[in-house]
This record gives C-alpha cells, structure tokens and sequence, in this order.
C-alpha cells in the first residue's frame, strides 16, 4: 500500500476504547473496539497504541501512514497543551495525554472531552443531509451533556464547561446528584434516574428493569406506571429542548445518547409535549418545530466519528502537539 494520509479517531471510555482508520475522504479502512486498561497512564497508552495498531492491521497500513489522530476523551481536557484532568474513569489526575499520544505516533494529536468530540460528530453527520451551523448534540445516557457548535465552531466556554446542562438545577428539594446538588435536570431524565424513579413507584419489578429502555418498552406496552414516568420526563426534555432553542437560536437539536436508542418510544412523547407548548404560545409556535428534531441513528457513533473529524482539523481545534 502507498503512501496515503490516513486519519485516526480514537472514543477513550472508562470500560472500552474505540478507534477508526480512515482515508482523506472519509472512507472507513479499519475499526477496533478493545477493553479500557487504565490502572496507570502506561496502560491506557498501551490500549490506545494496540487500538491504532488493530486498524493498521486490518487496513494493511503502517503507523507511518497515519497524518494525525484525534481523541476524544472523558474528564476535562485542555485541547491547547493536550492535558487531561479528573478523567476519574481512566484514573487520570492531570496528565498530558496529548503529548504522550503524539511522542508515541509521532504524528500531531487533537484531543477534546468526549461530549463535546460527539458534538462534532453529530454536526458533521447532520450537514451530510442539510447545511446547518448551528447545533446542540443534546446526549442522554447515564449522564446528560449538550455539546455545542456555534456557526459551525464547536463552542467551549470559558472552563470547557460549555453545555453540561446535566447540572442545570430543574428542581427545588429535589434527588441528590452525583454533583453535590440537588433537582439537576440528570436526576430526572438521565438512564439510572428513570430506573430510579419507576422502581420507587414499582419495586417489586426490579428484576423486569436493567436500563430507561425497559421503562420505555413497558410504557409502550401500556404499563400505567412506565407511562406516568416517562412522561414526567419528557416533560423535562421537551423543557431542556425549548432551552437550548431559546438560549443558542439551533437550528437543530440532535438527539443521541443510550436513553435515546429507544427510538420513537423516546421521541414521540417529547413531541407530544412540545405540541403542547406550541398551543399555549405563538412563540413556542415559531420556535419549537418538531422538524428541529433530529435522532441520530443507533449504528453511528458521533463521539468515534468526532474524534475523527478532530483529526482532520474539521471544526476549529485550537493546537497541535508534536
Ligand atoms: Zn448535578
């Protein structure tokens, strides 16, 4: 094989990290998904080279052919020096991953957080379809992150901290979050929240329950109880949906995350709700269209894709190491 700029994206989750080989236009030459060892920085940077090295295997490619790599990363990342900090799931304190990735490859290194990497992803995914700049990449998983691209820039913020709406507080007196708050809007719509909140009205069905799908499933099915939860909380979403249209003006919110894979049982009831918004204002009515809705489909991974698109310097990233 010749010498062809390849691209790699790498996802570092705490449990598994996966990487993607591409070429210049983008088109997929390798992918590997290896278990996340990380009880020290040498062995999250032996998971991450064996990833690179799973796609150069299958792409039958050298590392010399690689022109850049982009991570996307949990914790707080500073994309100028390449340092993670309070990555607690890769047991990373402050660590200047960045550079140990590039010195390992020598290629330069891109790295964001995770949430803001998938946002990224999601935007480039959508503009495939339609020429949109400006966009919110709203996750819903085990944590709740709005990832933000302003005109077409990913928007950080002044601490990096930029769409982390989990924490927004929605409500007095309410549950504990794992912030030290109380009432954050992840205490209710998040996978383990509405989990929670259906076992508390229904304990004796925990062992019918494992994750928010099942509550999803069993409301669809027409369980009274399934129903009443979810939707109270696409009462929350429809809400956190209205705020990032109010406050950013997107022309779309792209919805993602595991709560969001169950699809139009997930949709539908925000739908709803929005539809009820829209009646009681004509404000609503101009600015809360379903069609700024967008699902982004279960088999593409925004957060893989986006460290992609940071390896081809795609949206604004701000330094290179080397
Ligand atoms: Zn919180």
């Amino acid at each position: 094989m010749q010498a062809a700029q390849l691209f790699v994206g790498l996802d570092v989750g705490g449990t598994k990290t996966a990487a993607l080989l591409v070429d210049g236009n983008n088109n997929l030459l390798g992918q590997a998904t290896l278990p996340t060892h990380a009880t020290n920085p040498d062995e999250l940077l032996a998971t991450l080279t064996r990833a690179v090295h799973a796609t150069l295997t299958e792409a039958d490619a050298t590392p010399q052919q690689i022109e850049s790599i982009g991570l996307g990363v949990p914790g707080q990342v500073e994309p100028a020096t390449g340092i993670v900090q309070l990555a607690v799931n890769l047991n990373l304190q402050t660590y200047p991953l960045g550079p140990a990735v590039s010195s390992r490859f020598k290629v330069p290194t891109f790295l964001e957080n995770d949430g803001r990497a998938a946002a990224i992803g999601a935007f480039n995914h959508v503009r495939q379809m339609e020429p949109v700049q400006t966009i919110a990449y709203f996750s819903i998983g085990t944590g709740i992150s709005a990832g933000l691209v302003l005109n077409g820039r990913l928007y950080r913020g002044y601490n990096g901290m930029a769409g982390e709406i989990g924490h927004i507080l929605v409500e007095m007196d309410g549950e504990p979050c794992k912030c030290g708050l109380r009432g954050c809007l992840e205490t209710i719509v998040s996978g383990p929240a509405i989990v929670r909140q259906f076992l508390t009205a229904n304990p004796q069905a925990e062992s019918q329950i494992q994750h928010a799908g099942d509550v999803y499933r069993l409301a669809g099915d027409g369980h009274p109880v399934a129903q009443k939860v979810i939707r109270h909380v696409s009462q929350y979403l429809a809400r956190a949906i209205q705020w990032l249209i109010m406050t950013y003006d997107v022309e779309k919110v792209v919805l993602g995350g595991g709560v969001a894979r169950s699809g139009q049982r997930f949709v539908e009831p925000i739908l709803r709700e929005l539809a009820a918004l829209r009646q009681q204002s004509s404000l609503a009515a101009k600015l809360l269209l379903d069609e700024k809705l967008h699902l982004i489909s279960p088999d593409f991974n925004p957060g893989l894709w986006g460290a992609v698109q940071l390896a081809k310097q795609n949206v604004l990233v701000e330094a290179v190491h080397m």
